[in-house]
Formats: C-alpha cells, structure tokens, sequence
C-alpha cells in the first residue's frame, strides 16, 4: 500500500489501486497517474472565461482540462467528466508538453489555465506543461476547489501565477456530501498562496437559503485579503437541483449588496444584463469597467480602464499586464461550456430512451476529445440541421427507430403550428435573458422558434454578439420597440421582475405597457427537444385566435411520450437531460 500526497483524503492505495479520484495507482511503492499526458480538451480561451476578473485583463490562454476529480459535489457542472475516469480515461488526446506549449505559442497564448476539472488529480501532467510555459515566459493559472495537500501546494508554488478557488460553504452536511473532511485546508490553501504572492479569486455559489454562510465564508476571504475578488455564482437548477435552490437575479444582488458592505470587489455571474458584474470603484462607487455575460460562469469586458486608476485615486488590485485586444472563444468552446453542448447531446438520448450509465461518458468522449463540440454549436442553431443531429445521436446509440418517431413528433407539432400562424400579422418580438436589456444573438435557435411561431426576431436588428447575447443600451431598447417580450427558459428572471425592470429604467414599449411578456418554462427554447413546447407555447401567444390549443394537455403527451411521467408531476430543471428535478405525487 502506498499513501497518495496529492490531497488531504491521502488515500491508501494498493498496488495497481486506485483511490477515491481513480486518478492515481500504485506501482513500485510510487504513486503514478493512470492517464498522464491524457487530456480531455485543449483549446483557446479568454482569462475571463474562467473566470479571472482582476488577472491579465483580456489576455487570450491555452485552456487544458483532464478528467477526474478529489470531491464529489451535488449538482457539478462537470459530473459526467470527474465521476466516470475508467470509462473515460481511455481514448482521450495525448500531447506532452512540449506540444502543448508548442501549440500555445502557435497561437499567440499569453498563458496556460487548466480548467473544468480538478488539476489536483492530474498534477505530474499539469506541471510539466506549467514548468515549460513558465520557461517561455507564459502565466500559468487553474480554477480549483483548493481541497489540496501541502505537497501539491509546495510543487505549485514555484509555478502558478493565478488560481481561482471555488469555494463550498459553510454547511457541514453539504460539505461532507461533497467529500471535504476537513474545510479548513482550503482556507488555509488561500492564505498560503496569498502569502506566497499568487494571484488568487474565489467563487462562491449562492444557492437559495445559503445567504448566510456565503457571507460568512466571504468574511474569512477578505480576513486573508482584502484584494481577493469575490465571485458569486448564482446557482442554476441544472442536474438534481431543484428550481426551488435557484435565486432571481435580484436576490443574488440583494446578497452582492451585503457582501460590498465589507469585500472591495463582488462580482455576479450567471445573471445576463446585470449591472453587478462590473468593476466599481470601492471608494466612489463609479464604473471602472463595465462586463456583460458571456456564458454560464464567464464574462468579458465591454470597456475597460487602462490606467487601473479612478478618477477618485483608487487602484484596482490587478496581476499582469492588460492584452489590447480580447480574444472570443468559438462556438460552445472553453470554460465550462462544452458542458452544456454535450448536454445538448444527452437530452436528445433521454428522449430515445437510452437507459446505459456508460452512454454519457462514451458520448462525451466522442464528441469532446474528436473537436466536435463547434459542429454541436452550429447544429442547435436550426430546426432542420437539429433533426440531423438526432439522427447522428440515434445511430451513435444504436436508436435509429427512436429517433425516427421523436423526429416525426417534432415535425407534426411544428407543421401544426406553421399553419395555424399562416397569413398572420408579425409582432415585435425580442428575445432576452434575464433582464430585458440582455438581448439575445439573432442568430440564436429562440430567435427562429420566433420566426415559426410568426413572430419578428427584433434581436437580429442588433450585429453585435455575445455568449449567449449582448447588452443593449436604454436607446437600442427603446428604438427595437417590441410588442413582445420573451424570457429565456436558461437564465431566466420572473415576468413581474421583468415588467418592474423595464418600468423602473424608463424602457417603456408595447410589451411592457400592454402585459405582454412570456416567461418560457426551463428547457422548453433551448438545449432539449422540449423546444417543441416552447414552439407551441410562442405561437399560442403571439396568435391566441388562430393556436387554441391546450398547453397543458400538448406538454402532458409529450412529457407521457418522451419522459413517461406526467407533466403535472414534475418539478422544473434547466437540466436539458432530465424532465424533472424530482417526481413529486
Ligand atoms: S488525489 Fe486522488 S488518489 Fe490522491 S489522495 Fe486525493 S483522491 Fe486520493
Ligand atoms: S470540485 Fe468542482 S469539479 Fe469537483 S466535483 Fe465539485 S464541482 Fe465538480
């Protein structure tokens, strides 16, 4: 038996063992990676798709992930990735290096961020590749839950410039679900990489209830130093989470606003066209450099202060020099999105009743370590080219008849709906999500759910764009002048928060004064072949005398059909797998 160094579970491993990551054996009285230079995803990002908000400003890096993870965290974003390393592992890329570092340079990356999952349980790997970057004179950073032992802090040290440390909260009982025994090393990882001078943020979830831990937890952030941006993540309903976790967006600002009482620099994620995500000025309150949303747990910079300095003379604390430009990631590439992408892909196989725990991970596998994800991206993007993918997915698991009668669904309920808005008068629509003035690309699948739901996508009007959408101003607003306002059923915010936005900000348009604002239920616009609803749902809006159908009895068949379970006895998830977060009654 041979005791692993690598984190505090210090896990006893037999010879060709393994311990509870699966990331590790022990061969020879050594502990060794069972997957070294084995990588999941190499691909291009901005820093603040990681996210760093105070690090290298706009500097484009190599994103590095494996597979595998030290915790076990209800609701990760990354399940399939860190639970599954035996189906995983094998037939993922292997590149030294060297040839990491080589492709860095080819690109013009300024640094090297491992991200996604948990570098700890792939550290030989990730230090050869940060020991060669630091040689070429490159930043080295990771996002982390910090859950890591003295020995991987102190083979760090020496490298790494800049860590995110997504944090876990103050409940006991939720923190032994996730497998942490003791917490305290994670704070205690904080204020050692803080003395050592490395660039540290932290990200906490804010799920409903949790209020007060999260500002304890804060607290002891800014006890260690008060230069730590704190990052909240607003928690989204995905996987087993139920709706009921999920804070509106103005709640996580309520909670933003308590924390700013005592933190210089809070900062909200997951939550488009809120103002919270800027950099404002501790001292005087003004706008230092305004963000937008640009994916779940990312952001990018709009404008951006140069000089670090506010008119007042306060001095944003930032590590490493600002790029002139900001680099965008393609498609659903980087950060974490490719998670959602292959949700995307996985939502299709619940519908065709694939009932295989290995299905997920081979799927994965096949699509994120084959450079498929850009064609995932592309192929949500349209009615008929979504039909194809659930072709390719029906044959890939083995459910071509499967696929055959979902397709036929599909058509028969949008043909349904073509004919009923025939001929029609076009409202206004805009598309938004979360607060009205985050417009969505025009581009986008809701747009063209509008376009059949004989609607008018206003937001094609708009030739920016973002991940998923960009921030309009108070005139752009005014001028696209919608009849109709749609939420998303991604992020989303409560019609009555909506209409009070517009009202308070003076955004007064058809929709707002004439009540006409639809809030689509999660998954029905997006992600999941649920879309058929959101279809239905658009168009019995938009044109109540020509679509008389029953929204509650068309979702009963469909949910009965695809998910055998009642639509009455679900309870809503963003999840684009799941119907449900749990059956209740
Ligand atoms: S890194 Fe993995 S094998 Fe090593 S102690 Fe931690 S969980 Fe166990
Ligand atoms: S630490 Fe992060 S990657 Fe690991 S299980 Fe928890 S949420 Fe997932």
């Amino acid at each position: 038996m041979t005791i692993c160094p690598y984190c505090p579970h210090h896990c006893d491993i037999a010879y060709g063992g393994t311990g509870i990551c699966g990331m590790y054996t022990a061969v020879s009285d050594e502990i060794t990676e069972r997957f070294p230079d084995h990588w999941l995803m190499i691909t291009q990002v901005s820093v603040e798709t990681i996210p760093f908000v105070h690090a290298f400003p706009q500097a484009k890096a190599l994103q590095v992930s494996t597979i595998g993870c030290n915790l076990k965290c209800p609701g990760c974003v990354s399940e399939v990735l860190v639970r599954n390393p035996d189906d995983m592992g094998t037939g993922l890329k292997i590149q030294s290096a060297q040839e990491i570092i080589d492709e860095a340079e080819k690109n013009d990356c300024k640094g090297i961020v491992f991200c996604l999952n948990e570098p700890t349980v792939s550290l030989p790997s990730f230090l050869r590749v940060a020991r060669l970057a630091k040689e070429k004179g490159m930043f080295v950073g990771c996002s982390s839950n910090g859950y890591f032992s003295e020995h991987t802090l102190n083979l760090l040290l020496p490298v790494l410039d800049m860590i995110n440390i997504g944090l876990k909260g103050k409940d006991e009982k939720y923190l032994r679900a996730c497998g942490i025994i003791n917490d305290s090393v994670v704070i205690q990882n904080i204020k050692k990489l803080v003395q050592a001078g490395v660039h540290v943020e932290t990200a906490l979830m804010h799920a409903k209830g949790q209020e007060n831990d999260l500002i304890t937890q804060a607290k002891e952030v800014v006890s260690i130093s008060e230069k730590i941006p704190i990052q909240i993540m607003r928690c989204m309903a995905f996987g087993d989470l139920g709706q009921e976790f999920e804070p509106s967006i103005p709640e996580s600002e309520l909670l933003c606003d308590q924390i700013r009482e005592y933190a210089s620099h809070v900062y909200l994620f997951n939550s488009p066209g809120t103002a919270y995500i800027n950099t404002v000025c501790p001292d005087c309150g003004d706008v230092l450099s305004s963000r937008e949303m640009y994916g779940p747990m990312g952001c990018r910079p709009v404008t951006f202060l140069d000089n670090r300095t506010c008119s007042c003379g306060y001095k944003v604390p930032l590590t490493g020099m600002a790029s002139s430009s900001r680099y965008e990631e393609e498609g659903m590439d980087g950060g974490y999105r490719p998670t959602r992408a292959l949700e995307c892909i996985q939502g299709i196989v619940t519908c065709l009743g694939v009932d295989d725990p290995l299905c997920a991970p081979r799927l994965w596998k096949l699509y994120l370590s084959h450079g498929k994800i850009s064609s995932i991206h592309e192929r949500i993007q349209k009615i008929p080219l979504y039909y194809g993918l659930i072709r390719e997915v029906a044959e890939i698991v083995d459910k071509k008849d499967s696929g055959e009668e979902l397709l036929s669904v599909l058509e028969e309920m949008k043909n349904r709906v073509t004919d009923a808005v025939k001929g029609m008068p076009r409202p206004r629509v805009l598309y938004t999500m979360g607060y009205p003035i985050f417009s969505l690309n025009g581009g986008r699948f809701e747009n063209q759910l509008v376009e059949v739901a004989g609607g008018e996508p206003m937001n094609r009007l708009i030739k920016r764009s973002g991940k998923p959408g960009v921030n309009l101003s108070h005139e752009e607003f005014l001028s696209l002048n919608p009849d109709w306002i749609c939420i998303s059923g991604l992020f989303s915010l409560p019609k009555e928060e909506c209409i009070a936005y517009c009202k308070n900000h003076a955004l007064l348009v058809p929709a707002v004064t004439e009540n006409k604002v639809v809030e689509l239920p999660p998954s029905w616009d997006f992600g999941s072949p649920r879309w058929i609803l959101g279809l239905m749902l658009l168009a019995r809006s938009f044109h109540p005398k020509t679509c008389t159908w029953n929204m509650d009895e068309i979702a009963d068949q469909f949910y009965q059909r695809f998910y055998h379970v009642s639509y009455r006895s679900v309870e809503p998830t963003r999840s684009f797998i799941k119907a449900s977060a749990k059956i209740s009654g």
